[in-house]
């Protein structure tokens, strides 16, 4: 296993590699990588003859009050975890390597952009959109792997892959939890003791919507009030968004009539944290 820093040495790498006619995964991540990020190696190691991690915590999805410069880091705990389970290179770029002086040129998207954590992070997706891209260009994987715990950014990323005829496969990935329900989170690091117990209500409201669907609940308002009730029996959580929105166009829809996402943004103190399900998976 092998960390580079530049452009240039993930190009001589893959370009040997396609020399001996091997296919190339990818999975992008911030680093301070979990069991999360683990899962999506497995896949691309399962799937491809190499695979490529990037670490790079990428500061145009950061709004300018976010956590940017307090998001954690451990490139050493993150090599030895992505040799662990297979994966070949990390990527790992200084800024500066990605956005060179003058840079001037991005990949943006409207409408799904324009519901739920676009609406509290206004230029997170044009950063995601813009990395991403550029991480493809870079590495040219056959396949990319994202996880269904970002699951806007996943819906972003189908689209934009299909809107641009980018030739690759886009795999997403089931959400991987604590042995509590918590999924897990890089900024999970963030929660205090107390706050670790009072984030249990996003997997427990995520449960009790999936159930109510499971059960043949329909009506999308009824399902978001039972799981805003929940949410709300906690006094350290603070609602930023309950919505369940047609898992293609991520509109807002008010019946299950066709696969939809149930989406929510939870503030646990000063800490965001996002769950969800799809409804083709309850
Ligand atoms: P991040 O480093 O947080 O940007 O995440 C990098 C990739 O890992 C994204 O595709 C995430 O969706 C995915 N990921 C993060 N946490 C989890 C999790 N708990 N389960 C599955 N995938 C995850």
């Amino acid at each position: 296993m092998k960390i580079v820093t530049t452009v240039q040495e993930v190009r001589q790498q893959v370009a040997e590699w396609r020399k001996q006619g091997l296919t190339v995964g990818l999975v992008p991540t911030m680093g301070y990588l979990h069991e999360g990020h683990a899962s999506l190696i497995d896949r691309s190691v399962s799937e491809n003859d190499r695979t490529v991690v990037s670490d790079f915590v990428n500061p145009m999805q950061f709004g300018p009050t976010e956590d940017l410069q307090t998001y954690p880091r451990d490139i050493d705990h993150d090599a030895a975890l992505v040799e662990a389970h297979g994966g070949d290179l990390i990527f790992h770029p200084e800024p500066s390597e990605m956005y060179h002086e003058g840079f001037s040129s991005f990949v943006d998207m409207t409408v799904l952009t324009q519901e739920l954590c676009g609406l509290s992070r206004p230029v997170h997706f044009r950063g995601v959109c813009t990395v991403v891209t550029k991480l493809f260009n870079i590495v040219q994987p056959d396949a990319a792997y994202f996880g269904k715990k970002d699951a806007q950014q996943l819906a972003v990323i189908r689209h934009m892959v299909d809107d641009l005829n980018m030739n690759l496969r886009i795999v997403g990935c089931p959400i991987v939890r604590e042995a509590d329900g918590l999924a897990k989170s890089s900024r999970n690091t963030y929660l205090s003791a107390e706050e670790r117990q009072a984030a249990l209500v996003l997997s427990q409201s995520i449960r009790l919507g999936s159930d109510m669907v499971h059960n043949g609940t329909t009506d999308c308002a009824a399902i978001i009030s039972a799981m805003q009730e929940h949410i709300n029996t906690q006094p350290l959580a603070k609602i930023d968004y309950v919505k369940i929105v047609d898992a293609a166009t991520m509109q807002p829809i008010p019946t299950l009539d066709r696969p939809a996402l149930c989406a929510i943004a939870v503030y646990i103190g000063k800490t965001r944290l996002i769950d969800n399900f799809f409804t083709e998976d309850v």
